[in-house]
């Protein structure tokens, strides 16, 4: 073990037993280097987070400038910060109309705390639907309403009031009645395996919704920016939510969260009491610039087309055995194997050969793909080439 990893292990508390433990010197584009000189294609993004690579010169620059302005100047929506309400603004225009103002703050699991609670308090009802298999985050409002009980059992009792429903499920609408507060969901589930919504049942919903008063929130904080092919997957669906769920791609590799929802909405967080929702750091003025220089090369950029590409390939690369499954859309799949034995082989094998990819929290047949969206043709088709003949030589191995 190397000094530096003893050290991480002595000194920083840890969330396994088995960290991976890369020991990371510097990131560059679609690479991680490490400190004993390997290089790896990052092929999951910091987890669907550095969609234009690591560190990008246009978010590089914006950091920079935005050092030489001022960092944290006072908690969260009391100053005037050209950093915040730029980005806001650019943001707005990017949205249909009745998603017209943003809440910063600093995380995913904020952003969907956040959300939870404007529901609560902009319809005065407590019941909250979320969906089996969803991830919304390890606070204990969003592990409230994240639909597995092994991360949920540990910590109970969690909020009352929130029942779960089967996605896609036609049935479980009926479920939404005029005293829910909100149905919150992933448009396309990400740790849960990358299943998407279906559409049909997604315009059912958002009508159910509609009937009950209550408001749907679209968590797309693995989704957003660009991921699935789309700037959000709810455009593609055509299905407006009440509010949306931002973070992880966000901040082009700098923490920054925030829900997004209509003025009427959010006229609820300014009263009884005022400052309903205190984030100290929430949208910080170096993550708010680097985030709307994130934002602005999404959006001149061809990445969004790319995606599209990305599962192009994907899909007619990684066909053979072992093979059951390509979920998801864009850059945002899932490669579904045979057996945990073969996806944990394919992982430690495409490591070795200095391939990056994940894991999903709630699935281990399951390996995640989420290259970067500024991944060139040739490093996405090699790289793809390599995990399909790592799936064919780890099948042989173990049929052994
Ligand atoms: N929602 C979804 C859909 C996520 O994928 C994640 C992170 N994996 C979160 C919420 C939580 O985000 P964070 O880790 O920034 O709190």
């Amino acid at each position: 073990m190397s000094e530096s990893l003893d050290l991480f292990k002595q000194y920083v508390a840890q969330t396994s037993e088995h960290p991976i433990g890369l020991e990371i010197e510097r990131a560059e584009g679609p690479f991680l280097h490490t400190s004993d000189g390997k290089r790896f294609v990052d092929f999951i993004s910091g987890i669907a987070v550095s969609s234009l690579g690591h560190r990008h010169p246009s978010v590089i620059s914006a950091i920079r400038e935005q050092l030489d302005r001022h960092l944290h100047v006072m908690v969260y929506g009391e100053f005037v910060q050209k950093a915040q309400w730029e980005l806001a603004r650019e943001l707005v225009e990017l949205l249909p109309d009745t998603l017209e103002q943003v809440y910063f703050v600093n995380s995913g699991t904020e952003a969907n705390e956040g959300a939870l609670k404007l529901a609560k308090k902009a319809t005065g009802r407590s019941k909250l639907l979320a969906f089996h298999n969803s991830y919304h985050g390890d606070t204990h409002g969003s592990l409230s309403v994240t639909g597995r009980n092994v991360y949920r059992d540990p910590y109970l009792p969690l909020l009352p009031d929130v029942y779960f429903l089967d996605f896609n499920s036609t049935q479980s609408l009926s479920h939404i009645d005029s005293e829910t507060a909100a149905v919150i969901m992933e448009p396309i589930q990400g740790e849960g395996g990358v299943i998407p919504a279906d559409s049909q049942w997604l315009h059912q919903l958002r009508q159910r919704c509609n009937e009950t008063g209550t408001l749907l929130i679209f968590d797309e904080i693995q989704s957003g920016f660009g991921r699935t092919g789309d700037m959000f997957a709810f455009q593609d669906y055509g299905v407006v939510p009440d509010i949306l769920c931002l973070a992880k791609a966000m901040g082009g590799g700098m923490p920054i969260g925030a829900f997004v929802s209509s003025k009427a909405i959010f006229q609820h967080f300014k009263y009884d009491p005022p400052l309903n929702h205190v984030t100290t750091f929430g949208g910080h003025p170096v993550s708010a610039a680097a985030a709307l220089a994130n934002l602005r090369v999404l959006q001149q950029g061809n990445y969004l087309a790319n995606a599209r590409i990305i599962e192009k390939y994907t899909r007619s690369i990684l066909q053979g055995n072992g093979i059951v499954e390509i979920r998801g859309r864009g850059a945002m799949l899932g490669l579904e194997l045979v057996s945990r034995e073969l996806t944990q082989a394919v992982v430690e094998d495409c490591f070795e050969q200095g391939i990056l990819l994940g894991w999903t929290l709630h699935s281990n047949t399951l390996v995640r793909l989420a290259p970067p969206l500024i991944i060139n043709q040739n490093l996405l088709v090699q790289t793809l080439e390599t995990i399909k003949n790592s799936i064919q030589k780890m099948l042989k191995l173990l049929a052994k």
